[in-house]
């Protein structure tokens, strides 16, 4: 090579690093001004590549670590230091790339919100709080005798619906609630041959019936809405249950007692229950039955009496006393006559349960409904429902926390509390 152009080489290698870094001064040469316009648009080029999503990572400048363009190595098939780096860049401009990549696909979310399952919509929860009913059969309440007999007769797998809060009550709505209820279990079994039919009140009705029949469900189908058995989204919560429910857990409550131990209160029910009162009015109801079916009986009401817990709520009365009251339950499903949890119920409800400190309590049967679950063993202020994460159904009533409910107590102002054995 000459002097002049290894000159030259030179002027080119220095004017191409010069540009490369950007650091030194502007080249003045017409061929640096050409590297440095081919250096640009490499680094143009190079950042439309690395950054076609709109991800802020691929906002950020970008080194220009395509230093080299200049160089005749370019191309990567050199084994020179240059080379290596080159090739090394292009390794972490697809390592980059992928993460973009990964990252937009990872916060895109649009496709997979319209494309999910309806039934994801409903509140998720592994074992909702059970509804304690008046009797077993409080859901058929105030319905037209007729209109039950139809539903009981009709063929196929059959539920009965009872939406929460207090909008069935009001019967110009069930044409709504019927096409919510429709939509929703049609949603969740993901039928195409089911119907919904509503209440008609019966002539004594005191109030509007508020259970509706989802009817012609397979077996399948009633298992799936039965799973969870209350389904609650924004459009609709309700409870589905058998129209054969089994008898309920709830028998009474006991309140009138000033004491939060509720050990002295079970002591109390377990004395009645086994004392000769009692043993002679459960023998005399079992020999209320034919013969062959006074062991099965028998055995029934021993458990169902061994079954007894208690559960402690705390409530204020109008005057802002505590009102602790005291739900006493068993097992219902172990009895399998009605008329038989009747007699059961009401005979233990008419005892008088009395402690040594407290003297005696007073009983009632039904001491509250539920504006939100409709259950009669606590006040909607109460309500376990609206507690459970996720809940899509009717809320607490913020602005009640004192005011008088039917039946006299107030929930505790401020927090609520309830603590159940
Ligand atoms: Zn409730």
């Amino acid at each position: 090579m000459s002097p002049s152009s290894a000159k030259e080489q030179s002027t080119k290698t220095t004017t191409a690093a010069r540009v490369a870094l950007n650091t030194g001064p502007a080249a003045s040469s017409a061929e640096a001004r050409k590297n440095k316009r081919k250096t640009q648009n490499i680094v143009m080029e190079d950042t439309n590549r690395t950054s076609p999503f709109p991800c802020e990572e691929d906002r950020t400048p970008k080194r220009p670590r395509t230093i080299h363009p200049m160089s005749p190595t370019t191309n990567g098939d050199s084994h020179t230091s240059p080379s290596q780096t080159s090739e090394s860049d292009t390794i972490a401009k697809m390592q980059n790339r992928l993460e973009a990549i990964a990252k937009c696909t990872h916060t895109k979310t649009t496709n997979r919100d319209s494309q999910r399952d309806p039934i994801d919509k409903y509140t998720v929860h592994d074992s909702f709080p059970t509804v304690h009913e008046a009797h077993p059969a409080a859901a058929l309440d105030n319905i037209d005798v007729q209109r039950a007999v139809d539903w009981v007769q009709r063929p196929g797998g059959k539920l009965l619906a009872i939406p929460f809060d207090n909008e069935a009550q009001n019967i110009n709505a069930h044409h709504m609630i019927k096409s919510k209820i429709f939509t929703a279990a049609t949603e969740i079994t993901k039928a195409d041959n089911i119907g919904i039919s509503g209440p008609t009140p019966s002539k004594d009705a005191r109030r509007s019936p508020t259970s509706f029949l989802i009817y012609n469900l397979t077996e399948a189908q009633r298992d799936t809405l039965l799973q969870h058995g209350v389904w609650s989204s924004s459009d609709i919560t309700f409870r589905v249950t058998s129209l054969y429910p089994p008898c309920p857990d709830f028998l009474f409550t006991i309140r009138g007692f000033t004491t939060h131990i509720i050990e002295e209160v079970q002591i109390t029910v377990l004395e009645v229950w086994t004392d000769n009162v009692t043993r002679d009015f459960i023998h005399n109801t079992i020999n209320s039955f034919e013969p062959p079916d006074r062991p099965d009986v028998a055995s029934s009401i021993q458990q169902f009496l061994n079954a007894v817990r208690i559960s402690y709520l705390e409530l204020k009365s109008s005057g802002g006393n505590l009102s602790p009251h005291f739900n006493v339950y068993s097992s219902g499903h172990l009895i399998a006559q009605d008329d038989l949890w009747f007699t059961l119920r009401d005979f233990l409800a008419s005892r008088t349960y009395t402690t040594s400190l407290q003297g005696d309590g007073d009983n009632v049967t039904t001491p509250f409904h539920c504006g939100v679950c409709h259950g009669v063993d606590h006040p909607r202020g109460l309500c376990p429902f609206p507690g459970i994460k996720g809940w899509n159904g009717p809320k607490l009533r913020p602005n009640t926390a004192n005011a008088p409910t039917r039946g006299g107590p107030t929930r505790k102002g401020g927090k609520e509390i309830a603590r159940y054995v």
